[in-house]
């Protein structure tokens, strides 16, 4: 599905280099590379602060305790999404309230926002999922004109950007309240281990999540609140600041692989292409298939006999996944999100892809469907 190799090979130089640097160093804790890295992303996106930590999920998590939600508030997010999403919520014994997605781009439906929220919802969060933004304009009209945050899941598309209908353009991310990412490897800026980071416009909630990630202490050895121990490791931000400068163009060469599935696999009937919208660019996390008349499965088989490897994000709705039973939706109560579930199917994605690998996964399904 991603091939980190080649990557690594063509830039193993500056990564050795700074790989090298952080171990001559000895400052594996808060070495300089983790300031210079955050300083970089800030740059980037256009964004007042960047806090990095130790992975997505923590991302999610500690913005949620920044914010100071308390137990019983509700939180409103998408049913067709990585399961961290949901995880932390329950965590912190907050009330996960699920909506369904738009089928056409897979990302949270503003419809369904609008009808979940009650006078105990403190918190929307809308995931930027496969690559693409969801439609930040309206739910941003929505959080603001009933006092609610905005915790945006940036973790599958960093880089991503939205167009407001004033022409404005943010980064994926720096919309919201706060933004959460990942730079878990196969993610569009991955690391070599695990990793992640919170954005924010907001002074004090920035300082606030600072102190959350280092045991809640802004003085060494007094602890103001409850924190966490969540650090993005020295060596991890040296690759980060190696790969960001990179980024745009590992998102080109992502796009310019998922025109070459547009243009092959288009027409063909009972396959339908990912829908782009018009107020986002798509960065292509995943290029994700819908297969129509329950033959996903023989597909996927099918490709598999030879040799070509597919995913399923996500097989299982959250609502009927066995830990979260308890939220006590009904199997009935999420049509769409159920059947993209049965429908779906990403294909290998990647900065490395040529035409030749392009052409013989198309070709594959193309004989199928035909
Ligand atoms: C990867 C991912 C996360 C979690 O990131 P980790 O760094 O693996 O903890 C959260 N949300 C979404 C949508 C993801 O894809």
């Amino acid at each position: 599905m991603v091939d980190l190799r080649t990557q690594y090979e063509r830039l193993k130089a500056d990564i050795d280099n700074s790989v090298a640097g952080v171990i001559n160093s000895t400052a594996f804790i808060k070495g300089p590379d983790v300031g210079l890295f955050e300083e970089e992303l800030q740059r980037y996106l256009g964004v007042r602060h960047v806090i990095s930590c130790a992975n997505g999920t923590d991302a999610l998590q500690i913005a949620m305790m920044a914010l100071g939600l308390k137990p019983g508030d509700e939180v409103i997010t998408t049913n067709f999404t990585f399961i961290a999403t949901v995880e932390v919520i329950e965590l912190l014994s907050l009330k996960t309230v699920l909506v369904e997605p738009d089928p056409g781009t897979f990302n949270i439906s503003v419809e369904a926002i609008r009808k979940a929220i009650t006078p105990n919802t403190k918190a929307i969060v809308p995931v930027h999922l496969f690559g693409q933004c969801a439609d930040m304009e309206p739910i941003l009209e929505l959080a603001h004109s009933h006092g609610i945050h905005i915790i945006e899941d940036v973790a599958q598309a960093t880089g991503a950007e939205y167009r407001f209908s004033d022409g404005t353009v943010k980064k994926a991310g720096t919309m919201g309240t706060v933004g959460c990412t990942s730079f878990f490897p196969s993610k569009n800026l991955g690391c070599y281990g695990d990793g992640g980071a919170l954005f924010t416009d907001d002074d004090g909630l920035a300082a606030m999540i600072r102190s959350i990630t280092n045991h809640g202490m802004k003085v060494r050895y007094y602890h103001d609140t409850i924190g966490v121990n969540s650090r993005l490791d020295t060596i991890q931000a040296a690759i980060l600041r190696v790969k960001l400068r990179h980024l745009d163009e590992f998102n080109e060469a992502r796009l310019k692989a998922a025109e070459h599935y547009d243009r092959e696999l288009g027409g063909l009937p009972g396959i339908t292409v990912p829908q782009r919208s018009a107020f986002s660019t798509h960065i292509f996390h995943q290029y994700t298939l819908r297969i129509e008349g329950g033959r996903r499965n023989s597909l996927r088989e099918c490709l598999e006999n030879e040799g070509i490897p597919s995913m399923v994000y996500y097989p299982v709705p959250l609502h009927m996944q066995k830990a979260y039973l308890h939220l006590g939706y009904g199997a009935d109560d999420f049509p769409v999100t159920t059947r993209l579930s049965g429908e779906v199917l990403s294909l290998p994605m990647h900065t490395e892809m040529n035409d030749e690998q392009l052409s013989y996964i198309t070709g594959c399904i193309r004989s199928k469907f035909n």
